[in-house]
This record gives structure tokens, C-alpha cells and sequence, in this order.
């Protein structure tokens, strides 16, 4: 099946850095969000973006007209009736992501794909919600979208080859590199990266180094571009919390558990850049 429009629900930070990717790539784009006021922030998002690139010179004003005109944007589901795949971007909530599926599901003609771009929430389980689960896929973008090469693409236990193969062709004409991941809880970077993350905090409690030398370490040491430390304040230590009590619970595997000084940051509500302070300051 070509894909020549694809649809996208949630128009946020995920939801308008694939628009804007797939409308840079020639493809049309129907974005949909629950507020107007959402679509319009994404669209604009989006048109910021673009001026960055001409202003780097990778892209000409035509061209960030012409791609902003191939997406469309709107609060009525009924738009992502003109899509061959639809992407689901929307917050990351397993009620709701089942409820917006369910609805599109039943909207959609049956060829048409459903993926999400779920960081967190098993594929394998969102699938079986819809009545097409080997048309079910995982299109797990990396932020910011417009510059991250990767696409993990997570095949659920029902996805077939026809659907990986399609949707792994779509990564391509992106201009992204894709990896195939079977579902498992953190795919396979987060699964690596979170519990690294983990450990910088469990070397800073056990006062092995300062902050600063574990970052300069791990960059001078691994090449890493950030420090771990770094990295997590830049995600958030409630998010990189969060997921570390849930690889705890999913995988019952005792070398997931979170490191008591992140839990009494996020206690303390030192969250990261977000809040101006995590183990760093700002
Ligand atoms: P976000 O909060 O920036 O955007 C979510 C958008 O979904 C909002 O605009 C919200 O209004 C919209 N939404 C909520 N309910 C909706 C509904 N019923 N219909 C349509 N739109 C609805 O969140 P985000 O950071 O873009 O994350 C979106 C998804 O991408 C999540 O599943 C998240 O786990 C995943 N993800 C995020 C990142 C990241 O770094 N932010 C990276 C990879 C994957």
C-alpha cells in the first residue's frame, strides 16, 4: 500500500515534529487534536520550526511554505478518514490512548494502519483493543522528531509482516533510520538508557564523584554527547522514576529498582530543567 497521507492524533511535541518530518518528505498531513487551540500552538510549532531551517539555510521560504500547505489541521476525527496510516501521538495515558484507538479503529477502513508512538505502553496491549491488531504497530519517534534519525518500530505479537514492511518504508521516506523491537517494556533505548541513568544516580549517592565528574566521564569516556545526569534533568527525574518503577514491576527483576536519591529528589519536587532545579541548578 503507498501511503500518501498520513493522519496524526495529538498536535503537542510528538504529534507536530512527525507532521512537520512528514510534510518536509513530500507526504500530505490531517493532524488532529481534542482543542483548537492545540491544532493552532502545533501549526505554529511547526512554521517556528521551519524558519530555523531557512535560517540555517537547509530549507528555502518555499519550501516551508509548501510543506506547511500539505498539512491539515483540525478537532474532527473525521479529517484522518483520508490517511492509509494513522499515527497516534496523544498524551501518554493508557485509558485514553485505548479510548482514541477504539474510536479511529471504528472510523478507519480496514486497510488502513494504526500506530502509536507510545514510549511506555505495551503495543501487543493496544492492539488487542482494536478490531485490527496485525494492522497495529509501534512509530516510537524521538524528540525533537525533526532531528532525531531513529524510529524504533515495536512489531506487537499480533503485527504482521505486511504492516512492519509498510510502515518501515514510511520510516525510510522520512529520511529517519529505523531498528525493529519486539514489545517489551522500554523497547530497547529506553530500556538501556533509563536504568544508565539510574546508576549515575546511584554512583552520585554512593559519593563516588561529584555530578560534574560523572558527566564528564560518561562524555569524555563514552562520547556521550550529555552527561546522564544532565540528560535527566533534561527529561525529568519523574519520568525517569516513573519508568524505572515500572521495568521493577513488569520485569519483577530487582535490578530496576529506582535509586533512593532519585525518589527524594522527585520528593522534594527537584524534578529537573522543568522545575529550574534537579541535580543541577537553572
Ligand atoms: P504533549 O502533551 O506535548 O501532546 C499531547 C497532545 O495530545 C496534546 O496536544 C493533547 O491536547 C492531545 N490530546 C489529548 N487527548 C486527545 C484526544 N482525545 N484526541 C486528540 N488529541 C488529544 O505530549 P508529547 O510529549 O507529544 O507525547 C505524545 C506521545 O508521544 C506520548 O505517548 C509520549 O509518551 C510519546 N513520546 C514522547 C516523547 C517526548 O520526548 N516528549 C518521546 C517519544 C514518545
Amino acid at each position: 500500500m503507498s501511503i500518501q497521507t498520513v493522519g496524526i492524533i495529538g498536535a503537542g511535541t510528538m504529534g507536530n515534529g512527525i507532521a512537520q518530518a512528514c510534510a518536509v518528505a513530500g507526504l500530505k498531513v490531517v493532524m488532529v487534536d481534542i482543542a483548537e487551540a492545540a491544532v493552532q500552538k502545533g501549526l505554529a510549532t511547526v512554521a517556528g520550526s521551519l524558519d530555523r531551517l531557512i535560517k540555517k539555510e537547509k530549507i528555502t521560504a518555499a519550501d516551508k511554505d509548501a510543506a506547511l500547505a500539505r498539512i491539515q489541521g483540525g478537532t474532527d476525527y473525521e479529517l484522518l478518514k483520508q490517511a492509509q496510516i494513522v499515527i497516534e501521538a496523544a498524551t501518554e495515558n493508557h485509558a485514553l490512548k485505548v479510548k482514541i484507538l477504539q474510536q479511529v479503529d471504528a472510523l478507519l477502513a480496514p486497510e488502513v494502519i494504526l500506530a502509536s508512538n507510545t514510549s511506555s505502553i505495551s503495543i501487543t496491549q493496544l492492539a488487542a483493543a482494536t478490531s485490527r491488531a496485525d494492522r497495529f504497530i509501534g512509530m516510537h519517534f524521538f524528540n525533537p522528531v525533526p532531528m532525531m534519525a531513529l524510529v524504533e518500530i515495536i512489531r506487537g505479537l499480533q503485527t504482521s509482516d505486511a504492516t512492519h514492511d509498510a510502515v518501515k518504508a514510511l520510516a525510510l521516506a522520512l529520511g529517519k533510520s529505523p531498528i525493529t523491537v519486539k514489545n517489551a517494556p522500554g523497547f530497547v533505548v529506553n530500556r538501556i538508557l533509563v536504568p544508565m541513568i539510574n546508576e549515575a544516580f546511584f554512583v552520585l549517592a554512593e559519593g563516588l564523584a561529584t555530578a560534574e565528574d560523572i558527566d564528564a566521564g560518561m562524555k569524555l569516556g563514552c562520547n556521550q554527547p550529555i552527561g546522564p545526569l544532565a540528560l535527566a534533568d533534561m527529561i525529568g527525574l519523574d519520568v525517569c522514576l516513573a519508568v524505572m518503577e515500572v521495568y521493577l514491576k513488569e520485569y519483577g527483576d530487582s535490578k530496576y529498582r529506582p535509586c533512593p536519591l532519585l525518589r527524594e529528589m522527585v520528593a522534594a519536587g527537584r524534578l529537573g530543567r522543568k522545575t529550574g532545579h534537579g541535580v543541577y541548578a537553572y
